[in-house]
């Protein structure tokens, strides 16, 4: 079965109840792709309203929660939250949570596990720096974060991956088609080893870093890629033309 094209916004630490209702009230009345799965990720404190207000079919994804049950853990959401409040999806690896808040490759995994355990949908991020990519470790360093999930979950059909080069995140400093297409090949194969071919045909592999509504159309053309994980450019209304990029 041909992979359903997935669009994520990243919203980070960004937006007011006013500015993230004037998003909803843009997505709401655009016309986007039916074939395109569409997610979006306010800060925590924006869950609530935003999955109240967003129509369209757009879903709605933490941005990060906790491992453990509900208990002493000051400053943390868990699973359960998110679940008894209709939340479906959630973020996990992004590359700002492994670098400023020193997430280590087996606590992301922790967090899938413990995400799809309780019935959520992840966006696994994973990534590697410039100094990786030139010293020719890129698909190294993200299969090593990949395989810490892989050692601890069996079931793939509620995650989608995306491959955000630390250097492109904000940085204006897209990948090439030809760099990400790349790097998504060799993923899928790498998930085809070691997981299963099925699993591989079957998973997303999203690109993240730098994706506008220029640069987009030209990557959704790519074979491996299936989609984007979106920051900066998901806060602008352009946010409906990264949606419709094979429109
Ligand atoms: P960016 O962020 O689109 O602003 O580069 C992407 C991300 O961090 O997911």
């Amino acid at each position: 079965m041909a992979r359903k094209f997935f669009v994520g916004g990243n919203f980070k630490a960004n937006g007011s109840l006013k500015s993230i209702q004037a998003i909803v009230d843009n997505l709401n009345n655009a016309k986007l792709d039916p074939n395109v799965e569409v997610v979006i990720s306010p800060p925590s404190l924006f869950l609530l309203p935003t999955a109240e207000k967003v129509s369209n079919n757009v879903k709605v994804a933490a941005q990060n929660v906790f491992d453990k049950p509900d208990g002493a853990w000051t400053g943390e959401l868990t699973v359960k939250m998110l679940v008894d409040h209709g939340i479906e999806w959630v973020i996990l690896g992004h590359s700002e949570r492994r670098t400023i808040f020193k997430e280590s490759s087996e606590f992301i995994a922790d967090k899938t596990k413990a995400a799809l355990d309780s019935g959520l949908s992840v966006i696994l991020c994973i990534g590697e720096t410039l100094e990786e990519r030139e010293a020719g470790r890129t698909i190294d360093v993200c299969c090593s974060q990949l395989q810490a999930v892989v050692d601890k979950i069996s079931d793939w059909s509620k995650v989608v991956i995306a491959y955000e080069p630390v250097w492109a995140i904000g940085t204006g400093k897209v990948a090439t088609t030809e760099q990400a297409q790349d790097a998504h090949g060799a993923l899928r194969k790498w998930l085809a080893e070691k997981i299963s071919p099925e699993v591989a045909e079957a998973t997303r592999i999203l690109y993240g870093g730098s994706v506008n509504e220029k640069n987009c159309k030209d990557l959704a053309t790519q074979p491996d890629i299936d989609g984007f994980l979106v920051g900066g450019a998901s806060l602008k209304p352009a946010f409906v033309d990264i949606i419709n990029a094979n429109l």
